[in-house]
């Protein structure tokens, strides 16, 4: 027994009585969990290899297999838990920063489950959706502040660019390299099909996709990988990415091992080398760099799309997104801490940044107070889970949200939290063209339609109870949110009053 020894997280349960020894979930096993005793003639298993996954567990065709948690435990103790005991073994075997993927799995509030929805009774009935028309399309990018007339009376058009939405959802930046190309053919005909946009994320465009330009918004990210005129003219907007939810403050690291074929061509670096973006950016340090880079983007793209800035929900998010608003953005991009990634320190993950609904509700009440609002619009993404999670987040004064870890699992994603070692089992976050072909892109973009046109309709059944029969009559509207269980301060930085009041 070594001092680095660790008992294995899960443990692989076999029912021999089912087991038909068909070596199934060898062959799904990217990880290399199952094998076959020939000498025994039974299955065998490693679990220390394990993610948990559950690749082999759908693909049984007998139902022989269970993934549990493992009940081999260190002493019960409150303070250090299994996983502190466990992660400061490994450091002290390694000397290295723990990486992990996924959203941060702590048990911090999420203000969603804290706030409930208003619903009509008697005056101000409500909608019913089948009968009645609603309205969810939205619009993002900067309002015209004023109407004008030329000189025979006629509107001028003083519309600056902007997106359009057929209802508030868009997907959020996944790079290309991150997830797989499948996994990205999969977002952009989704896109397409539903009148909504998907995000190259920070590895460029792949030729292949400049087909669906017009529901693309093309990333500019500090490592610039990818990044040409061509690619800025192929999408419908371009996103500046200062930071993301789930690693504020730091850079990102592709390893050169990912950094293959088409990849290593769309992000225009050799194979093999890896591909570290900074944390900052270099010609970034006040608004005004900001603000230069916003219009250098804009005069690249002849002031024909809109720019957004994403940032990360941070202590004083709502002075930087009054900043941002001021540097001729037309949208700000709010990453709340619970949001995904494809490989993070843990310790950043889990420790740093600031829930989405706290984020949000401050930055709307900033802009507003300070009679910006209407310069820019906001997405705000970071573990958006359902269509009630949209409906609150638009009351909390959002204009749309991103949404990538709810796509992943409608494309197969288990959450198994381990993108980080290039082998998904799912063909989502790898290039590995054996376990790529895995996810059909075909079946993936459907599955994506559904789940956004279900989110659709549920959006309306919620608003239609509310009475409320717009997206835009919606935002902001907190009158139709109230907290439960949420202390004074929660409730004041939500701007929402307590359930009974
Ligand atoms: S897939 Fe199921 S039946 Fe086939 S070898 Fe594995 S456990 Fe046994
Ligand atoms: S994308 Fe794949 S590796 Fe990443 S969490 Fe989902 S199933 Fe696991």
């Amino acid at each position: 027994m070594s001092i680095d020894f660790i008992y294995p997280e899960y443990e692989v349960v076999r029912n021999q009585s089912r087991c038909i020894a068909c070596r199934v979930c060898e062959r799904q096993c990217a990880n290399e969990v199952h094998w076959y005793d020939e000498d025994a003639g039974v299955m065998m298993a490693d679990e220390s290899k394990c993610v948990n996954c559950h690749r082999c567990v759908a693909f049984c065709p007998t139902r022989a297999l269970k993934i549990v948690k493992s009940d081999d435990t260190y002493k019960v103790n409150s303070n250090w838990t299994g996983d502190v005991i466990s992660d400061v073994i490994r450091q002290a075997g390694t000397g290295g920063v723990l990486l992990s993927s996924m959203g941060t799995p702590k048990n911090y509030p999420v203000y969603f489950d804290k706030i409930l929805l208003n619903a009509s009774q008697v005056t101000n009935p409500p909608i019913d959706p089948l009968r009645e028309p609603m309205e969810t399309k939205v619009y993002l990018g900067k309002r015209p502040t004023e109407i004008r007339r030329d000189e025979n009376g006629d509107l001028v058009n003083t519309m600056p660019p902007h997106l359009e939405l057929s209802v508030p959802i868009l997907f959020s930046a996944m790079s290309y390299g991150s997830i797989s190309y499948n996994a990205h053919e999969s977002l952009a005909r989704a896109a397409q099909e539903l009148g909504i946009y998907y995000n190259t994320g920070e590895g460029g465009l792949h030729e292949d996709f400049y087909k669906y330009g017009a529901n693309t918004i093309v990333q500019v990210a500090s490592g610039r990988f990818g990044v040409h005129k061509d690619y800025l003219e192929a999408g419908a907007a371009v996103e500046i990415k200062m930071g993301q939810g789930a690693k504020p403050g730091i850079g990102g690291h592709l390893p050169g091992a990912k950094i293959v074929g088409d990849v290593s061509r769309t992000r225009m670096i050799p194979e093999g080398s890896d591909a570290i973006s900074p944390a900052p950016h270099h010609d970034i340090y006040s608004i005004e760099d900001l603000r230069q880079l916003v219009y250098s983007l804009k005069e690249a793209t002849e002031y024909k799309k809109p720019v957004i800035v994403k940032i990360a929900a941070v202590h004083n998010v709502a002075a930087i997104a009054s900043g941002i608003a001021r540097s001729g953005a037309d949208i700000i991009a709010i990453d709340g801490f619970r949001g995904g990634t494809g490989a993070a320190p843990s310790r950043i993950r889990d420790n740093v940044g600031i829930p989405i609904e706290l984020a949000l509700a401050s930055v709307d009440e900033r802009l507003r107070q300070e009679g910006i609002r209407d310069e820019v619009s906001i997405i705000v993404g970071g573990s958006i889970r359902s269509s009630a999670d949209i409906v609150k987040a638009i009351a909390l004064g959002a204009d749309a949200v991103y949404i990538a870890t709810s796509a992943l699992v409608a494309l197969g994603c288990h959450l198994c939290r381990s993108c980080n070692q290039g082998k998904c089992n799912w063909g989502i976050a790898t290039q590995r063209p054996e376990l790529v072909k895995r996810l059909n892109p075909e079946i993936g973009y459907k599955r994506l339609v559904n789940l956004v046109t279900a989110w659709g309709h549920e959006i309306k059944e919620i608003m239609g109870g509310m009475g409320i029969n717009s997206i835009e009559a919606l935002k902001g509207n907190r009158l139709m949110l109230r907290g439960i269980g949420l202390t004074e301060k929660e409730l004041e930085v939500l701007g929402i009053k307590h359930a009974g009041e």
